[in-house]
């Protein structure tokens, strides 16, 4: 796994993002999950795995209700240091647009194959055990599996940063 690919997307003189390095964690695995308003409104879904962030971007993003299954678009690597980030990219730069710190928290694999994985998430927000599914290429698909979290919550119900407790708006306007 490498960095490379997020490296060369972006600009680091203009962009405040973190630049892509790897690093250790030896606590528990880390997942956030970023509301990133850009030409597309989506969510970015990330796990860490193996000293980086294997991200999804989710077009709908997560849904407490098991019979969604929302498209979810697996992306290049990010570094463990993007769990931190929210913040404006600047207009024209890759990713351009406002980014919250949606959800983060810590995760635990309960069963992976090939074609599959399994996990509880313990985030402020996402919570119980989850599922991503590949079905073709680098398209998954995440289903939140039954258990007493299922239902739990309408998502557009959470519409403030876990990080700094802002809206979309306020952030934007902080950043400006
Ligand atoms: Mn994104």
């Amino acid at each position: 796994m490498s960095l490379k690919k997020y490296n060369e997307k972006r600009n680091f003189q203009k962009t405040k993002e973190p630049v892509g390095k790897k690093s250790k964690s030896n606590k528990k695995l880390k997942f956030c999950v970023q509301h990133h308003m850009a030409s597309h409104d989506h969510y970015d879904f990330r796990l860490e795995m193996d000293g980086v962030l294997k991200s999804w971007a989710i077009p709908k993003g997560p849904s407490y209700n098991p019979q969604d299954k929302r498209l979810a678009v697996m992306v290049e690597d990010h570094p463990l240091s993007y769990r931190n980030f929210e913040g404006i990219i600047p207009p024209g730069e890759y990713g351009g647009g406002t980014v919250m710190l949606w959800d983060r928290g810590y995760y635990e694999i309960t069963y992976y194959d090939k074609k599959s994985f399994k996990f509880i998430l313990h985030g402020k927000k996402l919570k119980g055990s989850w599922a991503l599914v590949n079905f073709k290429d680098n398209n998954y698909l995440l289903i939140k599996e039954h258990d007493k979290y299922e239902n739990y919550m309408d998502i557009k119900k959470y519409t403030r940063s876990v990080k700094s407790n802002l809206t979309m708006q306020e952030i934007k306007k902080k950043y400006k």
